[in-house]
Formats: C-alpha cells, sequence, structure tokens
C-alpha cells in the first residue's frame, strides 16, 4: 500500500475515542484505524489521556449485593461474538459490517456499483465501486461525509485520494470525485444525511439508491 497521506481530522478521532460517533461514522475510523499506524497511535494516546482523567475521580463505594448483582448479570450475557478477519482489501471492522460475506453488489448506472451496509437516522453506512476514470454525480451534502478509500483512488477538488486515505467532506461542498485510471476505485462512504444529487436523473432516482 502506498503511504497514506489524508489522515482523520482531530475532532473525529476524538469522538470515536469517547463513544460519541454514530455506527456508520464509527466503522469508517475503525477501517482506517486499522491501516494506518500514525492515526492507531493518535488515538492510543487519546485513550490513555481518557484513562488517566477516569483514575482521578475518587472511587465510590459500592452499595451492599453489589458483587453479585454484577456477576449474575455476567453470567447471563450474551458471549461475545467472534470477531470477523480482515479479507482481500476489506479491513476487519467492514467485513464485521458485511456479516464475514462479500459485497452483493447494486447497479447504479454507468457502472457505478453500491452496497448498503446500514442505514439508519443518524446516518448510513456503503460501500461504492467506481469504474476507472468515471465520476460520481455532483452533490453536495446536507451534513459530513467520512469517504475510505480501499482500492484503486479518486480525485477531486481536495485533492487525490489512494488506499487509506480517509477523506472528510462538510456541508455545502460541491464536490465531483473521479476514480483514477488505474482500476475500479472501491470505497467505504459514511453519510449524516441524505446526499443532495444535482442532476436530475440522479435526483429522481435517489430514493432508490438510499443514498
Ligand atoms: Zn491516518
Amino acid at each position: 500500500m502506498t503511504a497514506i497521506t489524508h489522515h482523520l481530522p482531530d475532532a473525529l478521532l476524538d469522538a470515536y475515542v469517547t463513544g460519541n460517533l454514530p455506527h456508520a461514522f464509527a466503522v469508517v475510523v475503525a477501517a482506517h484505524l486499522s491501516l494506518c499506524d500514525a492515526c492507531r497511535a493518535r488515538s492510543e494516546a487519546a485513550e490513555m489521556i481518557g484513562g488517566a482523567l477516569l483514575d482521578r475521580i475518587a472511587p465510590a463505594a459500592m452499595r451492599a449485593g453489589a458483587q453479585d448483582r454484577l456477576l449474575a448479570a455476567l453470567d447471563r450475557a450474551p458471549p461475545p461474538s467472534v470477531p470477523i478477519a480482515a479479507s482481500g482489501i476489506f479491513p476487519a471492522p467492514v467485513m464485521q459490517a458485511l456479516g464475514g460475506r462479500p459485497p452483493g453488489w447494486r447497479m447504479l448506472g454507468g457502472g457505478i456499483r453500491q452496497h448498503i451496509l446500514s442505514a439508519d437516522s443518524e446516518g448510513s453506512l456503503r460501500l461504492l465501486y467506481i469504474p476507472p476514470g468515471r465520476a460520481v454525480p455532483e452533490h453536495s451534502h446536507g451534513g459530513l461525509e467520512l469517504t475510505l478509500v480501499l482500492q484503486g483512488s479518486f480525485s477531486d477538488s481536495a485533492g487525490r485520494f489512494g488506499p487509506g486515505d480517509v477523506e472528510t467532506a462538510h456541508d455545502d461542498i460541491d464536490h465531483q470525485p473521479v476514480a483514477g485510471p488505474e482500476g475500479p476505485c472501491i470505497c467505504l462512504a459514511a453519510t449524516d444525511a441524505p446526499l443532495r444529487f444535482r442532476a436530475m436523473i440522479p435526483r429522481l432516482l435517489q430514493p432508490l439508491f438510499r443514498i
């Protein structure tokens, strides 16, 4: 893999470490961390600072019977799920979101394919497959879009993004990512609001795409 040049912003990393990111964004952050030594070191440092703050809080006395109740609750807890390993270009957090199966691509037209991993009121998470040289329809965002490249590359007004690079696009940025010529670009994208496509036909089809 070529060197990663686009990393996670501090605010996203802090929100991830403190458990304050919606699921879709947390998966993209976890996937980047699994590929990027630099951001993993930053997240471990942030966790240590958080742990040191917790250590300074005076412990509260446990109520009578608390330990028994805790042990009983642990007995009732479901067994931890078996971790799913990385496979091919898909890091472990992506394979986890895929349920261990390869993506089932849906055609979006123009050779672009998509696999929706999750979609709820907080955001959606999907895999996108863009043929070499092909542009994703121009769109702006109602919120935040976080995109991690898994294979190939794309370029837009913010630069070139290769494997492991992550792009953070905020509100009101119109951008048109174009896949690099070296091969299909496969990326993982989290959005916290429906994308607003500019062209008429994509807008009409948007409810079908659920993006
Ligand atoms: Zn990084």
